[in-house]
């Protein structure tokens, strides 16, 4: 009966795609244990340390003790605990909304808004690079979704020209691209969304605690949190836990909870985690050092790589795309790094496009600068062994 599932993963393996899972035996830190083995970590979403701060171990304990260890029900019917609702409101002001709503994690937060809030007769216009919880949303949802090429705003606008018969109109997008860490030029979608009647949704699972004055994403960045009607995020990265979020209007909050499913049929988020995120909301709005740590750090490696010859995806965040080339490059370049004590790894099609695999690093703030210095002198070593160090980038940079 399952022959066919042994025939696609033996296709799956043949075109050198087949998925395997990494083992780590310590906490998420710069320093970490893969499968027995010590190694420094280049590909952490825990941006900010969070996840492995003894102020956020000691609040996720303390709710134990107080609350158990699980919600024991769904929001609506047992599970709603006073932590839920002040994670509610700590994220709205963060947000600078009204409301907010806390699902059980980013991915279905981003299901839940767009198949709840997007109907037949509606339409939805999201990148092309946006993340596949995104996606999936779509897909759920009963509206038709035209895709537009990735930040591509004269695009954008031919596709809302050629829409303007639908009922409702949403464009949706990553803040910050998981892939390519460069930034939604949100200015010009707002304004676009103003003259077409749109409504706008931004993802910002990856500057959250990272842009704007107070941490709070690129709506704040822009300037733009009132335009932005949906501001949607994980707790899961630089907040250092676990669950996902949106902030918006008072309605389109109690619309959501009244309707969305992946809300409504899920067990409320356990207390450790709720707690956990409420602490790394505090330490985010509180020491925004880190978040400048996290950006001069990310500078540091991106120069010094532009510098020796790497080519790199342009952008200013601390997603550090290194372009190798093809698929079996990019992944013996990534077990060259792990050989020298560095967790990286490659990313092929079908994530990216054929020809444009890569090294994906992430910085955190906690990255020392030896660190730093280590991976750039250990990237510049394994780029001079594969040949891949362009001298006209050396040139160009200098
Ligand atoms: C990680 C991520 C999500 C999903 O968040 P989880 O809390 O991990 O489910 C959604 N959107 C983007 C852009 C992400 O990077």
């Amino acid at each position: 009966m399952t022959d066919y599932l042994s025939q696609e993963l033996q296709q799956i393996r043949e075109q050198g795609l087949f998925r395997t899972l990494r083992r780590i035996d310590a906490s998420s830190d710069t320093e970490t244990v893969l499968e027995g083995k010590k190694v420094l970590l280049f590909s952490s979403n825990n941006y900010l340390g969070l996840a492995n701060d003894s102020r956020m171990k000691e609040k996720a304990i303390e709710a134990i003790k107080q609350f158990g260890t699980g919600s024991g029900g769904s929001r609506l019917t047992t599970g709603n605990l006073s932590l839920h609702e002040q994670l509610e409101r700590d994220i709205a002001s963060f947000k600078g909304k009204e409301a907010s709503l806390v699902f059980s994690s980013g991915f279905l937060a981003n299901v839940g808004i767009i198949s709840t809030l997007m109907k037949q007769g509606d339409v939805i216009l999201s990148d092309s690079l946006n993340h596949a919880s995104i996606i999936d949303g779509c897909r759920l949802s009963k509206a038709d979704t035209v895709i537009y090429n990735h930040v591509d705003m004269n695009d954008l606008e031919k596709k809302l020209q050629s829409v303007t018969s639908y009922q409702r109109k949403l464009i949706v997008t990553d803040g910050v691209f998981s892939m390519d860490g460069n930034i939604a030029p949100l200015p010009a979608i707002v304004s676009l969304a103003q003259k077409y009647g749109a409504m706008v949704m931004v993802d910002d699972a990856h500057s959250t605690g990272i842009l704007g004055k107070t941490g709070a994403g690129t709506a704040e960045y822009f300037g733009l949190t009132n335009q932005i009607d949906l501001l949607m995020g994980t707790l899961s990265k630089s907040i250092g836990a676990e669950g996902g979020y949106v902030a918006a209007s008072h309605s389109l909050i109690q619309y959501l909870r009244n309707k969305a499913r992946s809300f409504i049929f899920q067990t409320a988020l356990s207390p450790s985690v709720v707690a956990a995120s409420i602490e790394g909301i505090r330490i985010i709005r509180e020491e925004r050092e880190r978040s400048v740590r996290l950006l001069e750090n990310a500078e540091f490696l991106r120069n010094g790589l532009k510098k020796s010859g790497f080519s790199l995806v342009d952008g200013s965040t601390p997603i550090l795309a290194v372009l190798i080339g093809s698929a079996q490059d990019a992944v013996h370049f990534s077990k060259r790094l792990e050989e020298e004590g560095i967790f990286a790894p490659a990313i092929r099609p079908p994530t990216v496009p054929e020809g444009m695999s890569r090294i994906r690093l992430t910085i955190m703030a906690t990255h020392r600068q030896e660190q730093l210095e280590y991976a750039l002198h250990t990237f510049v070593k394994i780029g001079k062994e594969m040949n891949l160090l362009s001298t006209k980038n050396v040139m160009q940079s200098k």
